[in-house]
């Protein structure tokens, strides 16, 4: 009997020791918490809804503490203009870090290089007033050979050229045809859908459009966002990418088919371990179907889902 409450005994103190181990690491690694970031494409038409002061409110309420922007035109986001914008994400003590813009063409050559810059230049004064950091290109030009993307590089240069004397760093935000292959002289990409794609006996590996944007670019002027998603819909690892790319790479678009963590076809614990190794710091969540009518929604939950992950650094 003595044994029995003896073993008894122990085992509940295993039991309690077992406990109190698992509220120290809970310690150790607490959830929750850390600043969020959202692209605000994500809302659609329901970030005006109730106007956007409210919606730049709501955005905060469901745990976000800045935001990359998306709509500029003509001087505008949307129907504000930038200092109305500005105001409005002050007083929902939201922080702009980013915009999202595209010239108005998508085929660049020699002849509209000028007018590409005139662009950028007119954008940045634009943007000046908001206080970001970000300019960043969500857009693929044109590029059926290597030669076409090595030129889109340069003009790219241009533009970070431009919006860095204005303080403001420009970048390049992918999908999945960046993961498309060109070869020199090239009629047309290699689809990134082709999979096990080889190239003819002796030949190299054509580079995917992406590589050939991180080449040709100048690290002073230009670094890369990484649509996590997209750059697994492209076929392709983001995690190989962030570590490939560490200095180059600087910020994500972390997103999966809807809502975070619902798909489970994203490995967010080895994206963020890569991203935040690197020492990185801004993301956005982005959801791109926005028609749902409950995207104000979709975005709370992948914010409790990131807060619940324990994988954002506070
Ligand atoms: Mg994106």
């Amino acid at each position: 009997m003595a044994n029995r409450r003896e073993f008894l005994k122990g085992a509940s103190l295993l039991t309690l020791g077992a406990l109190f181990s698992n509220c120290a690491e809970a310690q150790a690694a607490p959830k929750g918490g850390g600043p969020l970031g959202l692209q605000i494409y994500s809302l659609g038409p329901e970030l005006s809804a109730n106007g956007v002061a409210e919606g730049l409110k709501r955005i905060k309420e469901s745990g976000y503490s800045y935001i990359e922007l998306a709509g500029y035109r003509d001087g505008k986001i949307g129907q504000a203009s930038m200092a109305e914008f500005k105001k409005m994400a002050d007083d929902a003590g939201i922080e702009i870090v980013s915009s999202h813009l595209n010239p108005p063409t998508r085929d660049y050559s020699k002849d509209n290089f000028e007018e590409i810059k005139d662009f950028w230049k007119k954008a940045t004064e634009d943007h000046q007033v908001l206080g970001l950091q970000y300019m960043v290109q969500p857009g693929l030009p044109n590029c059926n050979s290597q030669e076409d993307a090595q030129f889109v590089g340069e003009v790219f240069n241009a533009a970070g050229e431009i919006t860095k004397a204005a303080g403001i760093q420009f970048g390049y935000h992918n999908h999945n045809y960046e993961f498309n292959r060109l070869t020199p002289g090239g009629t047309e990409p290699i689809s990134f859908a082709i999979r096990g794609f080889r190239p003819a006996e002796g030949q190299p590996m054509p580079k995917t459009v992406e590589e050939i944007f991180i080449e040709s670019t100048d690290p002073s002027k230009v670094i890369f966002e990484l649509d996590v998603y997209w750059t697994v819909m492209g076929g392709q690892d983001p995690v190989e990418w962030i570590n490939k790319y560490a200095d180059r790479i600087q910020m994500l678009h972390i997103k999966d088919r809807l809502i975070l963590g619902d798909s489970g076809m994203m490995n967010f614990p080895k994206i963020f371990e890569a991203f935040y190794s690197h020492n990185h710091k801004y993301f956005f969540v982005e959801i791109e179907d926005t028609r749902s009518g409950i995207q104000f929604d979709r975005v709370k939950a992948s914010a409790d889902f990131l807060n619940n992950s324990g994988l954002i650094k506070k």
